[in-house]
């Protein structure tokens, strides 16, 4: 059990990110005062949003320039904070070299921060935000997990730097925060393991997160002629942003917790998006087959080859979120609201095309 103090400073790592973006609106529309360490504080471009949130709340942001890769770069930010929510972590298919790109900064940036918080003497309480991809890999996990289900018991054993690097980063680092957290004593852990985020940017003009990539894939036609019909768990980014502060808040947090709206997949996306918008947009209709996939996938995205469309292609997704119910006082929107407004932003932003 920890109390934490709403008039002391919280450190968000990672604060120009896509996630981050809501949570640091939720924590500034509470009244609390948010450090943001980013890479680039003279980038004005990736910080407007957040300068424009903290005028809209009246509550201050202060800037911090901090990497993952660089020692000590987050002392200055988690100076006085009791709480530290650690976002930063590169989300992206977007990599030549997934040891460097990927694995090292989240590896040895969570090992970089959680350090850190041993030399911050206020520090009472980290908030790691992990994912479903530290809980499984491929659809073919969730079939073997206990009663075809993934909870917070299940560990990904089947990423590897070959094999779904991102996911395999985000394994890495998890257990890196559970080992470092379990050497001390003066803050606890709570672990955020999101499964794919949808939902509008705040930081729409500058965002990086392969959130995004897929969503202004589904509206400007790279994907018309169809989507693997692959199982997927999916949270709306406001209702993640809600997790994450109760996480920090509740007394009573504790441990990982799976943060999924919908047990899903991007064919059920695809029907919604498409009974909306398929007149007007070229939103995609049907799911591609699986032989096409194992023949053209691994030339259209490296990260479709042939093990990973046998693993996924038209297999479900289930986890259960019912400790994310009970004990962070979660309520999911419906995947069709999180769609619908994800969609009218991209229209608003002029990033999909009438047909
Ligand atoms: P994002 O928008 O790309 O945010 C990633 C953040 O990490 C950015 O602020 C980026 O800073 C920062 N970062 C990357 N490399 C860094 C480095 N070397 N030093 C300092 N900062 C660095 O992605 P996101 O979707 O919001 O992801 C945020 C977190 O949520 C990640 O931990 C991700 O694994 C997790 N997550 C995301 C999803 C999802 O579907 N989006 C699902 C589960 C978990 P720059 O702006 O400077 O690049």
């Amino acid at each position: 059990m920890v109390t934490i103090d709403k008039t002391k400073p919280v450190l968000v790592t990672g604060a120009t990110g896509y996630v981050a973006g809501w949570l640091i609106t939720e924590l500034l529309k509470n009244g609390i005062t948010v450090h943001a360490a980013v890479r680039n504080p003279n980038d004005e471009r990736k910080l407007a949003h957040l300068k424009a949130a903290s005028d809209r709340m009246n509550t201050p942001i202060k800037f911090f320039k901090s990497d993952l890769l660089e020692d000590g770069s987050y002392a200055e930010a988690m100076a006085g904070c009791e709480l530290v929510f650690h976002t930063a972590s590169p989300f992206t298919s977007n990599y030549k070299d997934a040891q460097r790109e990927l694995i090292d900064p989240a590896v040895k940036g969570t090992e970089n921060v959680l350090k850190q918080a041993n030399q911050v003497g206020s520090v009472k309480r980290v908030i790691l935000t992990s994912s479903c991809a530290a809980i499984y890999t491929d659809c073919t996990d969730v079939a073997a997990a206990p009663g075809g289900v993934l909870t917070e018991k299940v560990w990904n054993e089947s990423a590897s730097l070959e094999h779904q690097p991102y996911s395999y980063s985000k394994t890495l680092a998890e257990k890196k925060a559970w080992e470092i957290s379990n050497g001390q004593k003066q803050w606890d852990l709570v672990v955020i393991n999101p499964s794919l985020v949808m939902g509008p940017a705040i930081n729409i003009g500058t965002a990086t997160s392969e959130s995004m990539t897929l969503l202004k894939q589904m509206g400007d036609g790279t994907m018309k002629s169809g989507v693997p019909n692959i199982g997927i768990g999916i949270v709306d980014v406001r209702d993640l942003a809600k997790a994450h502060f109760n996480a920090g808040y509740m007394e009573s947090a504790n441990g990982r917790n799976i943060i999924s709206g919908h047990n899903s997949s991007f064919l059920e996306v695809a029907h919604i998006l498409n009974d909306v918008y398929g007149t007007k947009y070229p939103v995609p209709k049907k799911a591609l087959p699986k032989w096409l996939l194992m023949l053209i996938g691994p030339s259209v995205n490296k990260s479709i080859t042939r093990k990973f469309v046998r693993n996924n292609v038209n297999l479900p997704w289930r986890a259960d979120n019912s400790k994310s119910r009970e004990e962070l006082a979660m309520n999911y929107r419906p995947l069709k609201e999180t769609m619908i407004d994800s969609f009218e932003m991209l229209i608003s932003e002029k990033i999909v095309k009438l047909k």
